[in-house]
């Protein structure tokens, strides 16, 4: 045991559609699909890869994870059409603190399984991690590590959002919108819908960062305002209303790095009856320790009857906003 402990790797947190886990920290997220309802994420190293699936299920009576596992399993065989295929062991298992059954089986390649039922978010796990036979000894205490790690259900109020480093915390009510995992540039929207009488309100959380910052913006990383200004701008008017007015930069910090902050508000009438305005708020700062460029942009837009008044936003108002931006860690400490 004190072997396997000894060649471990280093490992980073996975935040992600309310799964929270701690991955290899060389391995790529590489496909992802769906919500935090029913989804699917892949992780992979250079010869092995993880995957992840959920589903929201109301437990009936007659449910029994020992079935299902079993059901799984001659589904594998079948997929697999029974090229080799041998099951090595399965047995029950617990994980995070839920009772499941956890599968060995080997064909061409090898893989540990587990299946679980999470009766909080009541939904349904598959976790397969596929290896080569060979690096038996590796990959093991790895898995290991992966599935003591793994949190399927949140305690609170609140989904963690982690991904290469970064994360933050968001109202669980804000679902995953577009996002592009790249080596050098990660953008996540998330998202967030509330329909009131006579209006409906849309929030936005935009994330972005740019890796190797001090070479790609060489000359503005250290000057959010001027990064902005010289790199982006053209891209946020795009994005949010050429006609956008920004205040003054205001400074403020972010994890004790410095950053520039503005707000601005957009109208906008739409057809006869009704108009939208938006208000953003939008932080950009460096972080040395990562050498990266962040960019967190938070949208409200209120659509609502011409003649209605205007009311205050119940999706980001200003304290969960502060509450967010306290919650963001952009390096590893
Ligand atoms: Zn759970
Ligand atoms: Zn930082």
């Amino acid at each position: 045991m004190t072997d396997n402990k000894a060649t471990l790797p280093k490992f980073q947190l996975i935040g992600w559609q309310g799964l929270e886990i701690q991955m290899p920290e060389d391995w790529r997220l590489t496909f992802d699909i769906g919500d935090s309802l029913k989804g699917f994420i892949r992780f992979a190293s250079q010869s092995s890869n993880l995957e992840i699936k959920w589903e929201t299920l109301k437990k009936r009576a007659d449910f029994s994870i020992d079935a299902v596992s079993k059901n799984l399993i001659n589904k594998i065989e079948k997929s697999v059409k029974k090229k080799n295929f041998k099951l090595l062991k399965r047995q029950s298992a617990s994980v995070s603190d839920h009772k499941g059954v956890y599968f060995h089986y080997r064909t061409e390649q090898e893989c540990y399984g587990l299946t679980w039922y999470c009766d909080k978010a009541e939904k349904l796990f598959i976790l397969l991690h596929v290896f080569k036979p060979k690096e038996y000894r590796e990959t093991k205490p790895i898995f290991e590590y992966i599935v003591n790690s793994l949190k399927c259900h949140s305690l609170d109020e609140q989904a963690l959002w982690s991904i290469h480093n970064f994360s933050l915390k968001t109202p669980s009510s804000f679902r995953l919108g577009k996002r592009k995992i790249l080596l050098g540039h990660i953008n996540l929207s998330l998202l967030a819908e509330k329909p009131r009488p006579f209006r409906v309100e849309k929030a936005e959380i935009f994330f972005q960062c740019w890796s190797l910052a001090n070479v790609k913006f060489e000359d503005a990383y250290n000057d959010p305002e001027k990064w902005f200004k010289k790199y982006y701008e053209k891209e946020f008017r795009k994005k949010f209303g050429k006609k956008m007015k920004t205040d003054e930069f205001q400074s403020t910090t972010i994890r004790e790095h410095a950053a520039k902050t503005f707000t601005c508000t957009i109208k906008s009438f739409g057809l006869i009856t009704s108009h939208t305005v938006t208000n953003i708020h939008n932080t950009i700062w460096y972080c040395p320790e990562s050498n990266r460029m962040y960019m967190l942009t938070f949208s409200i837009a209120m659509n609502k009857l011409r003649f209605t008044a205007m009311k205050k936003t119940e999706l980001l108002p200003p304290e969960k906003i502060n509450d967010i931006i306290n919650s963001v860690s952009c390096h590893v400490t």
